[in-house]
Order: C-alpha cells, then structure tokens, then sequence
C-alpha cells in the first residue's frame, strides 16, 4: 500500500508537469526505515516492487529488486535531522527551478511564503547532484523550513505524511510561478510586521484546517492509492 502510494505520488508529480523524464524522486518515512522512488526509471515503468526500503541510520545499503533513488542521501539525511518529517519530494518543476537557476530564494513577496515556515523559501548553494554535499547543503537551507530550492537543480518539499509534501511542492511552484511574473512589475515585499502577522495568521489558519480533518465526519477518505495532492 505504501509502495504504490509512493508510484501513484511519483507519477502524479509527472502527470501535473512538477518533473519530467526520470527526474525528482520521493520518500516515505516508515518507523526507523524510509521507502524510496528507484534510480532512474520512468514514471509508466516504475511499479511498487521497484521502491527500495533503506534504513534510516544506514549507509546506503537498500532492500528490493531497483537500485533506489540518487539523493537517497538528501532523503535519509532529512529524516535524521527532522523527527516531525514523514516524506519527502525532490523535483525539478519549471518556476521553481529557474529561480533555482538564478539562485534567488523566493522573498515574502505574498503572504503564502509563510505555508514553508518563514519569510522566505532559502536556495541551497549549487552542489552536484546525488552527493554527501548536496544533501548537507539541502539540510542546512531547510533549517526552519518545508520546502528549499537547490540551486542549478530543482526543489525540496517536506511534510509530516505524503499528502503534505505534494501539496507543499504544488504549492512552490504556484508560488515560484506567481514571484517569477510579479518580477515584471516589481513586487512589494511584506514588512517584518505584515510578515509576522501572515505567519501568526497562518499558523491559526492550518490549525483549524487540521482540527476539521481530525473530525471523522468530516474526513474526506481516499480512494486506495489515491493521493490527496491538496492536504498542504
Ligand atoms: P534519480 O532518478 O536517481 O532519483 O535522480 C533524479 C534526480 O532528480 C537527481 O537529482
Ligand atoms: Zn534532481
């Protein structure tokens, strides 16, 4: 069940344009283990047995018939360093990455910036993909945050089950998208204050929101292997 949530999730990152090719890759965390997208295989070929299992304190060693992910690294190393993370999804999606590309982090320029956890979403410094420095890079620039661009690559989005992570990288790239037109005007950015207040608002905004979800009325169940990309 876990597994094709993990290829249903891959393939919808593809399907909605947020990555292309064989590009991004997606974990789930699973007690002291995290499940992982395999290395390399298209969306249409990749199936549940083909997600690798590695443990968390490992070293790369991994469990199941596809070599897992690349940035298992970034993966593993996300889920060390932050306890309340329970997935995790690496794309390349066109906004985000050309700011990426620019190596410009996204500012408060709307009040949405607050949805990643501060005033701004931070682009790690450039590091070649798959490598031990990527991932401590990445690490170090989601300090505070869900979601971080990795400059010259892609994007990070972090949440506390699969459903939050789309969602967050849906949402950057919405974000990236909007900031990336409103450089033709010349955004304004939040004071420190209106920031604050977004931030403070935000916060009460996502705990009503939770609060509804816990009713069981009002629960909205998911078909199996569905993935409710707008839980954010
Ligand atoms: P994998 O196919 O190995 O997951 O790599 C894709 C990628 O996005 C590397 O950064
Ligand atoms: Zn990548």
């Amino acid at each position: 069940m876990d597994r094709s949530s993990l290829v249903t999730a891959y393939r919808e990152l593809i399907a909605r344009g947020l990555s292309q090719g064989t590009a991004g890759n997606i974990s789930l965390r699973q007690a002291g283990t995290m499940l992982i997208t395999p290395s390399a295989l298209p969306a249409a070929a990749m199936r549940a047995a083909d997600i690798a299992e590695m443990d968390v304190a490992g070293e790369g060693a991994w469990r199941g018939r596809a070599k897992p992910s690349s940035e298992w690294r970034i993966h593993r190393d996300i889920y060390r360093a932050r306890p309340e993370i329970g997935a995790v999804v690496h794309a390349h999606p066109p906004y985000a990455t050309a700011l990426a590309m620019a190596r410009r982090p996204i500012p408060p320029a709307h009040y949405m910036v607050a949805l990643f956890g501060g005033g701004d979403v931070p682009c790690a410094p450039y590091a070649t993909f798959g490598t031990a420095e990527l991932s401590a890079v990445a690490v170090a620039a989601l300090a505070g945050r869900t979601a971080c661009l990795l400059a010259n690559h892609g994007c990070l989005a972090l949440g506390r089950d699969l459903a939050e992570a789309m969602g967050r990288a849906v949402e950057l790239e919405t974000l990236a998208q909007q900031y990336l037109l409103s450089l033709a005007a010349g955004p304004v950015l939040l004071s420190e204050r209106e920031l604050a207040e977004a931030l403070a608002a935000f916060g009460e905004y996502r705990g009503v929101a939770a609060e509804a979800a816990a009713r069981p009325a009002a629960r909205g169940r998911p078909r199996r292997g569905q993935v409710n990309v707008l839980s954010v």
